[in-house]
Formats: structure tokens, C-alpha cells, sequence
């Protein structure tokens, strides 16, 4: 058992990573010699925010998968809460596409990741909690190329009695059309997003680029993407199409498309091959225990899938979709990309982005609530991950990371440009065996719970 303060029995190699919520850090445990990412957050004043804040721990350490990032322990000092995880040597998913520089991976190298994504995604919704942002680079990569799913962050378990509905945004590359239609966020939200990924390691790209938000949120809500590289077999096609599908029912859950018939073989040499092999011998297992002990649990504990209050008896039904979605919005408004103004004050080629004094007045209730609260949100809280790349700041356009140079301005991002139109989109699909859930109804919209937060800082 550990006696010394925690933060003693490390010690500090390197900063790793900082954003918004403080740092990560590479720290070597004195007396294993093991290293580890310590991600240090600030713990905000109010006790809500601070709750939200050990969420994040709380989640990680309720997740035990070999292709879910390790919790080692939890501890709080000086205003700061201390997540110490399992460093994965390789790191993201992100860094290593960008060094393929060009090169596409083999099918058989895409699906062995796709699959131990898929099993990290199977595992949390069983549990109920969903990831919520999803990404290349928050999916991590360890010394034996093992695929790690981490950053639970924005993630959210369901029941809770705090349900967010969609106070997150999520970076919007990643973000699914009903969050821009306004309809809760959902497992199958993660799915899209996941789809993202499986795209980006297909074509080194980003399934969903153009030259400003209307366009981007376009794009997404209509599921317009360049087709994949013909090398590539159908199903993959078949894959990412099916995960791509607008409605959010049509998607497959993770347990779907573990079972699909094209992937049975890889899935199954998987869970063979994946025992818990990484998790060094001298791993304290007493001290996991107490350590997810130790986080204060909010008040109103965070329950397990299996005695959760059932959410939904069989699949719920969608609510009647709003009629001034952002969406519909968009496809009058003139570009917005005149209103997105770099704010240079990230490092790197990292560039937040704010909405500023958008030109075109928004008449519909919900959309001008929408864009007041873009106008006055502090990125640093509600739209925190609300980061976007862009290459060159004097151009008005979104680039991410793995954006490739996309056509001039808005208004030549046409919808007749090469497009995987899915048919079966609009297709009835029994898919009984999917496990639909959603956050929890809560009085208020999204838009509501949104600008009570951000208010929350003025
Ligand atoms: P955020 O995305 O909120 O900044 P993350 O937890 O995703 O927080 O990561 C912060 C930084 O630390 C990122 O640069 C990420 O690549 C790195 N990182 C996070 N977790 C790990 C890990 N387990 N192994 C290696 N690098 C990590
Ligand atoms: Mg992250």
C-alpha cells in the first residue's frame, strides 16, 4: 500500500500535452519504474464543475478492456485532480496517419484497428456511457501497435441524474448530423464518429471537409464524402456507408458490426490473441481498487448498466424532428465563414476558432440562441473541443489536420461533387439485436443546458 502522499511515488519525465484542462504529463512510478500519463486538471470552484471534472476519472476507472486506456489511480492536490493512466508509447492515431505521409495502411492492418476500436466502443455502451468525442486523436496506439481508446473527457454515462443533454459540441469534423438537427446525443452518435476514424485510416483523410462551417455542417448532414480508394474491398465500403447513415437508427451499434460476416475472422483472432498481457506483472491491483475509491463520487452515485433504471423498454422513438434545425438554417444563410475568426492562442498548428459578429441575422429562436451562445461562449468550457485546424490563417477556410487542399471558398462547394450517395439511407432496417439508447430526456434542449453553462461563467 502506498503511504507517502501519491504524488511522491512519481516522478516527472515531460509535459506531454496541454489544453484547456491543464496538462498531461510522462511521470515514471519510483518504485516500478513504470511509466505513465498523469493528465493534472484544474478543479473549478463550483462543486458541479469540479463533479464534472472526476467524472472523467470516474469513467476511466469503471472501464477495464485491453483496448481501453488503463486507470492506474486518482488523487487531488492542491486544487488539481491527478488522473494516472497507462501510457500508450506510440501515441495517437492521429500522429501516426499523418506519418503514413500519403501511404495507405493494408486492409488487413485497417480492420485488426477497426475491430479493437469497435470492442473499446462495445464495451462502454454496455455500460452505458458514451465516449462523445471519438477521434484519431484520442485513440492511442502502444508499444505493440494495440489500439487504446482514451480521453473520456467529454464522456457520459447515462442514468445519471445530471444527464448533459449535448451541453457538448463535440470537434466538429466528428460530430454527427443530429447534434446540428438538434436531437439528443446517442450511442449511435459515437458510431458516426467512430465511422469518421475508420474513414481517416482508409484514406488518410477526413471523410467531411470544406471551406467554412456552413459548408462543413453541410456536408455532414447531408453524408456527402469522396468514395474510398478502389483498392479497398465492399465491405469497408458497405461499412463506412452504414455508419454514415443520417438516422441515427439505421447506424449499426458496435455489437452489429462485430458480428458482421466480414469481419467474424478479424474479431476473432482478437479476442484470442488480446489478453490482458500488457498489464505489467508487478500492477498493484489493491491499490486500483482503493484508488477508484478514493474519487469522491458525486453525490448521487453513478450507477452500473445492470442496475441502472432501464431507459427505454425496447427502441424508443425519435422525437419529432424541430423544424428550424441548424441545418435548415444553414441552407438559407449566406456563408458563415466570414464570421470565423482565428484566435492564435493555441501552440503548434492548433488554431481555435471563435464565432464572431456573424453577418446574417438568424430569426429562428433556437438558431439565434445558438449563435449568441457561439458569440459569448468561452471555448475553454462548453466548446472545448471545438478546435479546428486551418493551415493558413490569411485563408478563410476549415482545415484539419488531415485536410487536403480543398476548392476555393464556400460557394464553390456544390453538392453535385463527388458523392457516396446511400441509398438505403431512407430504408426501414430491422436490426432488432442493436441496443439504441440515448442521454437521458431532460427538461431542456440542448441549447438550454448550454447557455445555462456558459452563463455560469459571467
Ligand atoms: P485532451 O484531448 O483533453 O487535451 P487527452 O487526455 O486526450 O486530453 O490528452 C492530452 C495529451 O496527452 C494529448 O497530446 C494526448 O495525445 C496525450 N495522451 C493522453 N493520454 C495518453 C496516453 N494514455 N498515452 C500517450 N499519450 C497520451
Ligand atoms: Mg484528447
Amino acid at each position: 500500500m502506498t503511504t507517502n502522499a501519491p504524488m511522491e511515488n512519481y516522478k516527472i519525465l515531460n509535459v506531454i500535452g496541454e489544453g484547456s484542462f491543464g496538462k498531461a504529463l510522462l511521470v515514471c512510478h519510483q518504485n516500478t519504474n513504470q511509466n505513465y500519463v498523469m493528465k493534472e486538471v484544474r478543479l473549478p470552484k463550483s462543486s458541479g464543475a469540479s463533479r464534472d471534472s472526476r467524472q472523467e476519472a470516474i469513467l476511466l476507472a469503471k472501464m477495464k478492456h485491453p483496448n481501453i486506456v488503463k486507470f492506474r489511480e486518482s488523487f487531488e492536490e492542491d486544487g488539481h485532480l491527478y488522473i494516472v493512466m497507462e501510457y500508450c508509447e506510440r501515441g495517437d492515431l492521429l500522429v501516426t496517419i499523418k506519418h503514413q505521409r500519403g501511404k495507405l495502411f493494408s486492409e488487413q492492418n485497417i480492420l485488426q484497428w477497426f475491430v479493437q476500436m469497435c470492442l473499446a466502443v462495445q464495451h462502454i455502451h454496455e455500460k452505458r456511457v458514451l465516449h462523445r468525442d471519438i477521434k484519431s486523436k484520442n485513440i492511442f496506439l502502444t508499444q505493440s501497435r494495440r489500439i487504446k481508446l482514451g480521453d473520456f473527457g467529454s464522456a457520459r454515462i447515462l442514468s445519471s441524474p445530471m444527464a448533459h443533454a449535448c451541453t457538448y459540441v463535440g470537434t466538429p469534423y466528428y460530430v454527427p448530423p443530429e447534434i446540428w438537427e438538434n436531437v439528443p446525443y446517442n450511442n449511435k452518435s459515437d458510431i458516426w464518429s467512430l465511422g469518421c476514424v475508420l474513414y481517416e485510416i482508409c484514406t488518410l483523410k477526413h471523410p467531411f471537409q470544406a471551406g467554412g462551417w456552413k459548408n462543413l455542417i453541410l456536408k455532414i448532414c447531408h453524408g456527402s464524402y469522396s468514395p474510398l480508394p478502389s483498392l479497398y474491398s465492399y465491405e469497408l465500403r458497405s461499412l463506412i456507408k452504414q455508419m454514415f447513415r443520417k438516422d441515427p437508427r439505421q447506424r449499426p451499434s458496435a455489437n452489429t458490426i462485430l458480428t458482421r460476416r466480414g469481419l467474424l475472422k478479424v474479431v476473432k483472432s482478437t479476442v484470442v490473441t488480446q489478453t490482458d498481457d500488457e498489464m505489467p506483472e508487478n500492477y498493484p491491483q489493491d491499490e486500483l481498487t482503493s484508488a477508484i475509491q478514493h474519487i469522491n463520487e458525486p453525490s448521487a452515485p453513478l450507477e452500473d448498466a445492470q442496475h441502472s433504471k432501464p431507459l427505454c423498454s425496447g427502441r424508443r422513438h425519435w422525437k419529432k424532428k424541430p423544424t428550424d434545425t441548424v441545418v435548415n438554417i444553414l441552407e438559407d444563410a449566406t456563408s458563415l465563414t466570414s464570421s470565423v475568426e482565428a484566435n492564435r492562442s493555441v501552440g503548434g498548428d492548433v488554431i481555435k476558432y471563435e464565432l464572431k459578429e456573424l453577418r446574417k441575422k438568424w430569426n429562428k429562436e433556437t438558431s439565434e440562441s445558438l449563435l449568441n451562445i457561439l458569440n459569448n461562449a468561452d471555448l475553454t468550457t462548453a466548446f472545448q473541443t471545438y478546435t479546428i485546424y486551418k493551415a493558413k490563417p490569411s485563408e478563410e477556410c476549415l482545415k484539419g489536420p488531415l485536410s487536403s487542399d480543398i476548392p476555393g471558398p464556400d460557394a464553390t462547394d456544390s453538392r453535385e461533387e463527388e458523392i457516396a450517395v446511400d441509398p438505403e439511407r431512407l430504408q426501414p432496417r430491422s436490426d432488432d439485436e442493436d441496443t439504441d439508447f440515448e442521454e437521458e430526456d431532460v427538461d431542456t434542449d440542448w441549447l438550454s443546458e448550454l447557455k445555462r453553462a456558459t452563463e455560469a461563467q459571467y
